[in-house]
């Protein structure tokens, strides 16, 4: 099996885990309430969808 030839520095290891992150779901306020909703979905908190259209009550 083959191995390492280096030990990997802390520096190296550092820098590859800087792309190790939380994956947060494309979150934007919304523009009618700012609540914090999904974008290209309707908000929860408030119910409109592209400016005013209110799609529930
Ligand atoms: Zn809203």
């Amino acid at each position: 099996m083959a191995v390492p030839f280096r030990r990997t520095s802390k520096t190296a290891k550092r820098k590859r885990r800087t792309h190790f992150k939380l994956q947060v779901p494309g979150m934007v306020g919304c523009p009618n309430c700012g609540e914090m909703k999904l974008a290209h979905r309707v908000c929860k908190a408030c119910g409109t969808y592209k400016g005013k259209e209110v799609v529930n009550n």
